[in-house]
């Protein structure tokens, strides 16, 4: 097993796309500061691909050699990680608000797929060829399959589901057949809202009372 810090394991994957849930590993109020961080290392970014499914254990653990024996370059990829999930998050917030992102994020996100695919092969999959990544152990590794994820959200869609939770500042896709989800999780956000609307309309009525 690779070692997992309890914030990373106990961390809910609910995106319901690879970019999202790399967004989604801050927590924080809904257009607030940044809260609680779950990636606070390099090890921690690596943990994170490993749950998520990115990184196989074999892998994940020769990466995590491999920083330990590099850590200065560990570092910089890690603050990069960090700049890509800024990028991100201010690129699909807007997307979620109905607005143009800025086009610094989209350039930022253009450059590092020119970066990913440069290191990625053509190789057939099920239903026509795929890009993949070789088994590596370049320290960028983990985030390329999340640029990519990215990208095709961008380009391919479904845009107009991208949604921010309604209580903080994840982000998701909202496949409910009827686009009503409102929450990163109910049990979460969800119940918070409703438990903070409940005292709300006590306080209102014994006002009135
Ligand atoms: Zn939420």
């Amino acid at each position: 097993m690779v070692e997992t810090s309890d914030y990373i394991a106990r961390l809910r994957v609910v995106g319901g796309d690879l970019a999202l849930d790399f967004v989604n590993t801050v927590d924080g109020e809904r257009d607030g500061d940044p809260g609680f961080e779950h990636l606070r290392s390099y090890e921690d970014l690596v943990a994170w691909g490993y749950r998520v499914g990115l990184l196989p254990e074999e892998r994940a653990w020769r990466v995590l050699r491999v920083a330990r024996g590099r850590s200065s370059e560990a570092e910089a990829a890690y603050v990069r990680a960090l700049e890509l999930r800024d990028d991100l998050y201010e690129l699909f917030r807007a997307v979620a608000r109905g607005k143009s992102p800025p086009s610094g994020s989209v350039e930022a996100l253009r450059r590092a797929e020119s970066e990913a695919l440069s290191r990625a092969r053509l190789v057939p999959g099920e239903e026509g060829f795929v890009w993949q990544w070789p088994d590596e152990d370049d320290l960028d590794g983990v985030l390329w399959p999340v640029v990519h994820a990215a990208i095709e959200l961008l380009v391919s869609g479904p845009l107009d589901r991208v949604k921010a939770c309604a209580g903080c500042r994840w982000l998701f896709v909202d496949e409910s057949r009827n686009r009503s989800r409102r929450w990163c999780t109910m049990e979460e956000c969800g119940t918070h809202e409703k438990v903070r609307r409940y005292l709300e309309r006590r306080a209102a009525r014994r006002k009135r009372e």
